[in-house]
């Protein structure tokens, strides 16, 4: 013992130095990057073609990062909507209840907006837009996300999230969010939600200001000719993208973001991507000469973000993802030799009320189907009940006529899963367990690989690999770079945050820590 003690001694004046020097905060900004519909294999295909790793664009962040080829998001449909709200949150659609981008909800009678809020107005430049067709914010989402938790313990961190969409920029910033932006393309300008604040913040108008002369201006690019600005098409472009980081880099000088008390969160989304994929497919030469934009603009966005920092890259980490992926489009494969295929929408509703009319006679109310969205089939309640049957029976009728249709793989009852917990076999019955909700329709459809519906040109609405799998990427000074083949899951990123930040993981997380990426 006479010789320990002066060694613990010793040792102490050494703790307590590398202790005074340690950081309280690893890094003053946080920037969440997602590319809407960026399925896995855009950074593999053409790793080739990007910037050199010191542009600090996509192969910079694959290089100096810890990489994950594969990420998975793992649900039953695959969609903006629940894609964006487990990135944040660590959590499934089964406790965040958003399962889908649109459901119907029975008490209102109608089809539901993920984030629609009818209590909520939309706040442009000029105060509330009157133009807009309903209210959005958080209010439908059960879950918080890394911003809120941090803003729940009082940290002074300032969260801004960002996107043309209004349920990417909502369900990244959560409820706590300082400010959450998006596009009314309509009036030409970036809004908010009363949710969040009574007026929309100063960076957001000043850029409002310099976007009103561009509105009658035309530009070509890809497939757009002579387009004007503002325009649908052109938000399909790199304009839209570089819009977006414009308006971020406003919101880092007005807010300072980054030079606060603790980290700082910019959470920004990137939809154009997704609004060009849905009409091109991921086949078409102008999604690569996309992705390659978003490099160069990625590229120019972190070296302008970087200048802005006392320490340059040093304050920041970037988290780079997708929300979910997108089938090849069928005139891009060869269908006759693998079936793939668009359905007309009406088709199926059509079989349901033939099948059912034909064993139970016609329904109270002249419809068995009260609404379908998103392959999900709400029954009219009232008929079932008056013909004395439960949604499990009507499934169980319907569903031997609908496997015969060449699109149609499973036919679930949702009361089946949820309530006498019949769940399907193996990936099937996670995927449905992670995914349904009490919002879910009673009758699921489940469509074959490659075969959705033609409410679009091209949709992802399944959990095949091409609509689940995003890449994922930590970079900065505490993750270890490196390419980590094993699949990641999409709700380990919230986990992984909050070590790294040290707080709480969100409420209703239920990730895990990725461990092995971090120093
Ligand atoms: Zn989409």
């Amino acid at each position: 013992m006479k010789f320990i003690l002066p060694l613990v001694f010793a040792m102490l004046p050494s703790v307590i130095s590398s202790s005074a020097q340690a950081s309280p905060r690893p890094y003053s900004l946080g920037v969440v990057l997602v590319v809407d519909q960026f399925r896995a294999d855009y950074l593999m295909r053409f790793e080739e073609k990007f910037l050199p790793a010191s542009a600090n664009g996509y192969r910079g962040l694959m290089q100096k990062g810890a990489y994950f080829p594969l990420a998975d998001h793992g649900l039953l449909q695959n969609m903006t909507g629940p894609g964006h709200a487990g990135i944040l949150s660590g959590s499934y659609p089964y406790r965040n209840h958003i399962s889908i981008n649109w459901w119907y909800d029975r008490e209102l009678k109608k089809e539901q907006y993920c984030v629609q809020d009818n209590h909520a107005k939309m706040i442009g430049s000029d105060g509330v837009v009157s133009t807009a067709k309903y209210g959005v914010s958080p209010r439908t989402f059960n879950a918080t996300t890394i911003g809120d938790e941090l803003k729940n313990v009082d940290r002074p961190t300032r969260v801004v999230s960002m996107a043309l969409k209004d349920r990417a920029a909502i369900l990244m910033g959560g409820k706590r969010a300082d400010d959450v932006i998006w596009f009314d393309d309509k009036n030409c300008q970036w809004v908010t939600s009363d949710f969040y604040m009574k007026s929309l913040p100063e960076f957001a108008k000043k850029q409002n200001v310099s976007l009103k002369p561009k509105k009658n201006e035309k530009f070509s690019w890809g497939p757009f000719k002579d387009v004007n600005y503002c325009s649908k098409q052109s938000l399909q472009t790199p304009w839209a993208i570089d819009e977006t980081f414009n308006l971020a880099l406003s919101a880092v000088d007005e807010l300072k973001l980054g030079r606060g008390k603790d980290t700082d969160l910019l959470l920004i989304s990137l939809s154009s991507h997704d609004y060009l994929g849905h009409h091109m497919g991921p086949n078409d030469p102008n999604m690569e000469k996309m992705t390659l934009a978003e490099d160069k603009l990625i590229s120019e966005f972190l070296g302008k973000l970087a200048k802005k920092l006392p320490n340059g890259m040093n304050d920041l980490f970037v988290v780079l993802t997708g929300d979910h992926g997108i089938p090849p489009m069928p005139k891009h494969i060869p269908t006759e030799r693998l079936p793939a295929e668009n359905i007309p929408s009406e088709v199926t509703p059509a079989i349901i009320e033939e099948t059912l009319t034909k064993e139970f006679g016609k329904p109270k109310g002249g419809k068995w189907i009260e609404a379908m969205t998103e392959f999900q089939v709400y029954f009219n309640h009232e008929a079932l009940d008056s013909a004395k049957i439960t949604t499990t029976q009507a499934v169980n009728v319907c569903r031997p006529r609908l496997m015969k249709e060449r699109y149609l793989d499973q036919v679930w009852s949702a009361d089946e899963i949820l309530r006498d917990r019949k769940v399907p076999a193996g990936e099937y019955g996670l995927v449905a367990d992670r995914t349904l909700s009490y919002r879910s329709g009673d009758m699921i459809l489940v469509f074959k690989p490659y075969h959705y519906s033609d409410d679009y040109p091209l949709t992802h609405m399944t959990m095949y690999s091409y609509d689940r799998y995003v890449p994922l990427i930590f970079w900065g000074k505490t993750f270890k770079p490196g390419m980590y083949r094993q699949i990641a899951h999409i709700v380990d990123i919230a986990p992984t945050l909050s070590s790294v930040l040290r707080v709480l993981p969100p409420a209703q997380s239920e990730g895990r820590i990725l461990n092995e990426i971090l120093r």
